[in-house]
């Protein structure tokens, strides 16, 4: 993971434009957004993917919904709503190798997804 372009940016070798962080979290506006607000939420541990968290990850997961939460309501569309997504390995369209929520807002979203 040591290559991963997500942990580079935890660790500020590239830029991002964060929204928030703290000593478990980073979240940060998507390169490439879906929707009017797009940003990705991601642990600091490095973990590839919803597959490789464990019981003892419970509190970050946890942690991670909760700063979700805080974003949405402190960026002003919790009102209005907003969907989370994990892609998760190749079937479920996961390009980077590090575990990431993307959370997506500003516009009504289809159901089903592609
Ligand atoms: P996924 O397909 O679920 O792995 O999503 C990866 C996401 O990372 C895509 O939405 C990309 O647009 C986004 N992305 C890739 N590189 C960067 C970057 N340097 N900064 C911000 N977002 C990025």
């Amino acid at each position: 993971m040591e290559n991963c372009i997500f942990t580079k940016i935890i660790r500020k070798e590239i830029p991002a434009k964060i929204v928030h962080e703290d000593d478990q979290v980073l979240a940060f506006h998507d390169i490439k957004p879906q929707a009017p607000i797009h940003i990705l939420v991601i642990p600091k541990k490095e973990l590839v993917s919803l597959e490789d968290l464990t019981s003892e990850d419970q509190m970050l997961v946890g942690h991670i919904y909760m700063t979700i939460q805080k974003i949405a309501r402190s960026m002003g569309f919790a009102e209005a709503g907003y969907r989370v997504v994990v892609n998760c390995r190749d079937d479920g369209g996961q390009e980077v190798p590090h575990l990431h929520f993307h959370l997506l807002a500003g516009r009504g979203l289809k159901w089903p997804p592609g």
